[in-house]
């Protein structure tokens, strides 16, 4: 049997990346690997060992100290998906809240934590029949996936979502505050010098702004299902 394709999923935070590359790994039975979780781990890792606090970043201690960070996805019966072990713990749960959102991109900035985790989901990639969200893939992870989507909506729809999630995790913030910080993470986003966001010239753009969750996922498989014949 045909191994299965590699498929690319890019985009802008809160577009809802990960619901439908989740959705469209179980319709194809393919392995799902969430990267912005593993960046957001990296974060969790870094609040918890002191290397961000008090309005300091010891950068290259957090550089140093990545050889004792073990990064894994498991199967979650209670998340009904696959989640992140951080050295044989489950940390889902502490990675979705604030403190780590408005971390995360100025992690995902350093080249050499970057480096790390773009090696282990190049292995991961390398067994194809996957489908990976985050950033960077179709442009640095996976250059020669078969497909590659890019996501976007718009802006005021992206930060109701996100609005809407923190208050699920009881970490309800003002509206204006979450706009901020989406704002802010997309230009550190596709500003930054270390593998920027950008939808390349090989991509089909999906914009959601107006689309439910199945008509999203209706038109990704028939894109996926084009790819593979
Ligand atoms: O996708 P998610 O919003 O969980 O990603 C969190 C953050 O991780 C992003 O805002 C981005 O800064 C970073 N990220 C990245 N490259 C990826 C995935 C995520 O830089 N491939």
């Amino acid at each position: 049997m045909a191994k299965g394709i590699r498929i690319a999923i890019d985009g802008y935070s809160s577009t809802g990346k990960s619901t439908i590359a989740k959705a469209l790994a179980d319709r194809l039975d393919y392995r799902y690997i969430d990267t912005g979780a593993m960046y957001r781990a990296i974060t969790f890792w870094a609040l918890k060992n002191g290397f961000i606090g008090n309005e300091q970043f010891k950068s290259d201690e957090l550089v140093e100290s990545l050889q004792a960070v073990k990064l894994d996805f498991k199967h979650s019966a209670k998340h009904a998906k696959p989640v992140i072990f951080l050295n044989g713990e489950n940390i889902e749960d502490n990675i979705r809240g604030a403190e780590v959102a408005s971390n995360v991109s100025h992690v995902a900035k350093i080249a050499e934590v970057r480096k790390f985790l773009v090696k282990q989901q190049q292995a991961i990639a390398a067994a194809g029949a996957v489908v990976m969200d985050g950033r960077d893939i179709a442009s640095v992870v996976m250059p020669d996936a078969e497909l590659k989507i890019f996501m976007t909506a718009d802006p005021n729809i992206r930060a109701q979502r996100r609005f809407e999630e923190l208050e699920r995790l009881g970490q309800a913030m003002d509206f204006k505050d979450v706009m901020a910080n989406l704002k802010e993470r997309d230009h550190l986003d596709t500003s930054r010098k270390e593998s920027p966001l950008i939808q390349t010239e090989d991509a089909l753009v999906l914009d959601n702004s107006n689309m439910t969750r199945e008509e999203q996922l209706n038109l990704a498989e028939a894109w996926a299902k084009d790819r593979m014949v």
